[in-house]
């Protein structure tokens, strides 16, 4: 039998295997304790986990309308106004996807056309830079700096230009944990008016928050009629796996984004839509859950920062999220990726966060250690990582 010579496309080519399917299959085979892939390795809350049960029971088996059932656009639009401060029109401005990384995918291809420029600040999310190449773009990737990871006019201006069609801002931030401030916010919005251009706002994480609120950049003066909002479910109720996600933008940008989102997966499942619904309009009415997460996290990250710092790493304390940023150059390892590996042959599975930069211009100091899991295993991953100084840890480095 004869195989294809060149089954891959050459956009994709560059970017392989994402990191998180390496690592959850190197954890899988050393047995290691995974705070490598960003998942809760708890369950969801009753009350979600029983919307989706009576959605399973009957009436939502089939296709819903393409940018999300109707209930679900409407709970959507409701919940947001207390993360944007404002109520999109749920039948004009909202769209259902199959998860956030969906949303991305179908904003980038429904917007950009062929050689556009799509502003990125490093270290970001891997699938931002593959969907801005699957769309034929071009990524303008702009290093952040560790352990501040601060922007900065200096350092966005010059990736700005009349090609520019988007930037793409992340806040809380994968994998820094950073949540921009004000004046950050105030420079890429700046940009974007200047070089009238779009700003494509994840915001998966604005419900994890330990420093202050979530804000959203879309807030700020003029810059609602620019910005798609992304939301989803994963990380807010626990259920990554449900993949429901969706974008806010204005009429004529969700016409974009709809339009291509109908042909990537024509609607998000539709049970699980109803039972986001459910949740998110009991959420709505009594915010307490919401409450409990945020203390439950305060919980996990405090447990996290203990852990590592017990064991020697100089850590980036998260303002926001499910991630903190370890320096495994400073605790001994040439650079994350040799870390990474020695670790996981030790029982505890990380990301290295290179894999979240150019890889022409890669800071190759960060271990990222996702800390959304349950006391006993994290309790795991501490006696694994005490069982020897990282000093010996490091010395097996390759
Ligand atoms: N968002 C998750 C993380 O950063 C990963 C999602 C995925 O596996 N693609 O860990």
């Amino acid at each position: 039998m004869t195989s294809v010579t060149h089954p891959l496309n050459a956009r994709l080519a560059p970017f392989g295997e994402s990191i998180f399917t390496t690592m959850s299959r190197l954890a899988i085979e050393h047995k290691a304790v995974n705070l490598g892939q960003g998942f809760p390795d708890f369950e969801p809350p009753a009350f979600v986990r029983d919307a989706a049960l009576r959605a399973l029971g009957g009436g939502f088996s089939q296709y819903s309308r393409a940018f999300g059932l109707p209930e679900t656009t409407s709970a959507i639009a409701r919940y947001s106004k207390r993360s944007i401060a404002f109520e999109p029109d749920p039948d004009r401005e909202v769209t259902v996807t199959a998860g956030c990384t969906e949303a991305i995918a179908a904003v980038l291809l429904g917007t950009l056309n062929a050689g556009d420029e799509v502003v990125i600040l490093d270290p970001s999310y891997d699938s931002y830079a593959a969907c801005v190449a699957m769309a034929g773009a071009v990524a303008r990737r702009v290093r952040l700096e560790g352990p501040a990871f601060r922007i900065t006019e200096q350092l966005l201006r010059p990736a700005f230009s009349s090609k520019t069609r988007a930037i793409l801002l992340n806040s809380p931030h994968n994998p820094t944990g950073r949540m921009f401030d004000s004046d950050e916010y105030a420079v890429a919005a700046r940009l974007a008016q200047e070089f009238d251009c779009l700003v494509l706002s994840d915001e998966v994480y604005d419900e994890i928050t330990y420093a202050r609120s979530h804000t959203s950049i879309a807030q700020l003066p003029g810059m609602r009629d620019r910005t798609v909002v992304l939301g989803s479910m994963g990380k807010t109720f626990s259920c990554t796996g449900w993949k429901i996600g969706w974008t806010i933008a204005p009429p004529e940008i969700t016409r974009a984004i709809r339009g291509a989102h109908q042909f990537l997966t024509f609607c998000a499942p539709t049970p699980l839509q109803k039972a986001a619904a459910d949740a998110l309009q009991q959420v709505c009415d009594d915010g307490s859950y919401l409450n409990e997460l945020r203390t439950a996290y305060a919980t996990r990250r405090a447990r996290m920062l203990g852990i590592l710092s017990d064991v020697g790493f100089e850590c980036v304390p998260p303002e926001g999220s499910y991630f903190i940023l370890a320096n495994a150059q400073a605790a001994g390892w040439t650079d994350d990726v040799s870390a990474a590996k020695v670790l996981v042959g030790k029982g505890v599975a990380t990301i290295p966060a290179s894999a979240f930069f150019d890889p022409n211009d890669c800071d190759r100091r960060w271990l990222r250690f996702a800390f959304c899991k349950q006391e006993a295993t994290m309790a795991l991953a501490e006696s694994r990582l005490k069982a020897h100084p990282l000093s010996a840890f490091a010395k097996f480095a390759i």
